[in-house]
């Protein structure tokens, strides 16, 4: 149980269209990020697969069945919303058994299932504590648990772990992903933080205006980004306006760092202007047909994990990042960079 379907839907408000026409569908026991720039759509989504508001068109199906005109609390769809905070003057248990109650379920069931999410959520023994001893990421995992207890059919998180520091975040976002595995929840996981999405999802939805940009596993949307909006929004790469020089598979762009090689994604005839995407991180280029970039080193920025190089080539100034064990770069120095053609994208300039 859990299949959801969202078909045609659209919500506006005044004169903002803030779904347009959406549609896409979450498996069984799919967790499903939804990634996309302030203002794109994200909480109306949520909002109308909860049941708050209603679209002005399209429909939602939860297996199988037209969710229009169920109200919120019999769609068996759980909230983790940032503003739905705890409750502050009941304790842990009673937090977590909130949906439990609602559903009139036997006291004994009760105590069992807080129990094994409290385990399940690391925090054994939290029953009597109030929720104000609780440490920052100690709530966010009572939120949890209290969303999961009643069993929903759906998840719906929205930026879950907005409050909380980046180490707590990265720590988090893989206990709730192990978590949502195992009570085997369809979720659907709000986010504006893509390396977050990326830890978390099976697929990735990308909106953008209230249109679906893009929906596919985490890897795809890396290796194919549809548009230069996802590539932007993905940070994949330096993105460069340029005018095709020669059409076809091996398509050849004039751009500020000179004449470059690339995969077309797209018609793309001689004369065409064009965008083109020069990964940040090319690979070893080998045999296969390359760029050669010639430059100057403007900037290095050391990060331990990586090393993030700023070049002039041309006209251009391109970003690439380096594992830190690549022979030294400094400032000032000239470059030469193969970049292989595979790691270079040109799509047709709208
Ligand atoms: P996101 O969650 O991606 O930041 P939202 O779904 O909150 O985006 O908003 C999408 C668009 O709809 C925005 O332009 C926003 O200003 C508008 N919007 C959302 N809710 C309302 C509302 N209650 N009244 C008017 N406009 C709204």
């Amino acid at each position: 149980m859990g299949r959801l379907e969202v078909v045609g839907l659209t919500r506006r408000y005044g004169e903002v269209v803030a779904l347009d026409n959406v549609r896409f569908a979450v498996a069984e026991e799919e967790i499903l990020a939804v990634l996309g720039p302030s203002g794109s759509g994200k909480s109306t989504l949520l909002r109308l697969i909860a049941g708050l508001e209603a679209p002005d068109a399209g429909r939602i199906l939860l297996d199988g069945q037209d969710l229009a005109g169920v109200p919120p609390h019999r769609r068996r769809i759980g909230l983790m919303f940032q503003e739905f905070a705890l409750f502050p003057h009941r304790n842990v248990f009673e937090n977590i058994a909130f949906g439990l109650r609602m559903q009139k379920r036997p006291e004994a069931e009760i105590r069992e299932r807080v129990q094994a999410l409290l385990e399940q959520v690391g925090l054994p023994g939290f029953e009597r504590r109030e929720i104000h001893t609780l440490s920052g990421g100690e709530k966010q995992r009572v939120a949890l648990a209290r969303s999961l207890a009643p069993r929903p059919r759906v998840l719906l998180l929205d930026e879950p772990l907005g409050s909380l520091d980046r180490v707590l975040r990265e720590q988090l976002v893989l206990e709730i992903r192990a978590l949502l595995k195992s009570e085997g929840v369809t979720a659907l996981y709000v986010t504006h933080d893509h390396s977050e999405a990326m830890a978390v999802a099976d697929r990735v939805l990308l909106l953008r205006q209230g249109q679906v940009e893009q929906i596919g596993p985490p890897q795809a949307l890396y290796r194919d980004p549809a548009t230069p909006f996802v590539a932007r929004f993905l940070d994949l790469g330096t993105l460069l306006e340029g005018r095709v020089v020669a059409g076809g598979e091996g398509v050849a762009v004039e751009t500020p760092a000179g004449i470059l090689r690339g995969q077309p994604r797209g018609a793309l005839r001689t004369g065409d202007r064009a965008w083109v995407l020069v990964r940040h991180t090319p690979r070893p280029t080998g045999e296969g047909s390359k760029n050669r970039l010639v430059g100057w080193v403007e900037r290095v920025s050391f990060r331990g994990l990586y090393v993030e190089v700023w070049a002039r080539v041309g006209n251009a100034r391109l970003r690439f990042v380096f594992p830190p064990t690549v022979p030294e770069v400094h400032p000032g120095m000239t470059w030469s960079l193969e970049v292989a053609t595979a790691d270079v994208l040109v799509w047709p300039a709208a």
